[in-house]
């Protein structure tokens, strides 16, 4: 189905390979009038949109300027407003460290029609550079989603140690020391299996494998990376 007038569609747009995209996310990116995209989204994908699309970098840098989360939401109500189809085009699932809660408010705040279009997660991509199972029934019975970074300074970021447990940690920036001394203070073994992504699914992907003890002295790897913890062998 074509991308509908007046409708702002979150469109997850995976981890940057656009063989990596969803069919329905390909389609919309093909046919939107207007798309609002982040910065991890690559120039492979945007160059999918149809020529004549308004194409706008809302991510943290807009040429040098920072696009506040408020006035991103002024950007997809007045598109959607004026008729327009809007594509909201966000890394990897709009939904996983996306914002998309507040973005999903503002729209049903405006009274603007949406869809959510899931894509894959860093996770996701992760996992599969590195030939991981993050459910490996013999090594983990749970997953869990993390950051580092919050809305407010009193969220907890590190989890206890648990075993049979994998942690993601989304957005683990360059400072491995400071997330190994986290994580030994949260009782994980210094002997835990630890991998470092960047770039999964793409061309610059690199892959580090260390554990607790000697992920403070390994070489941050570029943005965007992404770490995968697991109490079990990995
Ligand atoms: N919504 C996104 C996450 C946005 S937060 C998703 O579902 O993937 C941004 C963080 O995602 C980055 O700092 C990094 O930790 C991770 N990320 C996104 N794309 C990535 C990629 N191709 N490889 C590794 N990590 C990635």
């Amino acid at each position: 189905m074509p991308p509908a007038p007046g409708t702002v569609y979150l469109v997850g747009a995976g981890p940057g390979d656009p063989d990596l995209l969803t069919v329905r996310a390909a389609r919309l990116i093909g046919k939107a009038a207007c798309i609002l995209h982040d910065d991890l989204v690559p120039g492979e994908i945007l160059s999918l949109a149809a020529p004549d699309a308004r194409v706008c970098n809302v991510g943290k840098r807009c040429g040098h300027k920072y696009v506040e989360q408020q006035e991103i939401h002024r950007l997809m109500i007045e598109h959607a407003r004026a008729g327009h189809s809007v594509v909201r085009l966000k890394g990897g699932d709009p939904m996983i460290f996306g914002r998309a809660g507040e973005e999903m408010h503002a729209l049903r705040e405006a009274g603007i029609s949406f869809e959510v279009i899931p894509g894959v997660t860093a996770a996701s991509a992760a996992a599969a550079a590195a030939r991981i199972s993050l459910t490996d029934r013999r090594a983990a019975s749970r997953v869990l989603f993390t950051t580092g970074h919050h809305a407010t300074p009193d969220r907890q970021s590190c989890p206890a140690y648990a075993p049979n447990t994998a942690v993601v940690r989304y957005m683990p920036g360059r400072n491995y020391a400071g997330i190994r001394d986290e994580l030994i203070r949260a009782g994980w073994p210094a002997d835990t299996h630890c991998v470092v992504v960047s770039g999964a699914g793409r061309a610059t992907q690199q892959i580090c494998r260390t554990t607790l003890a000697d992920l403070g002295g390994a070489e941050p790897l570029p943005a965007p990376s992404i770490l995968l913890v697991s109490s079990s062998a990995m």
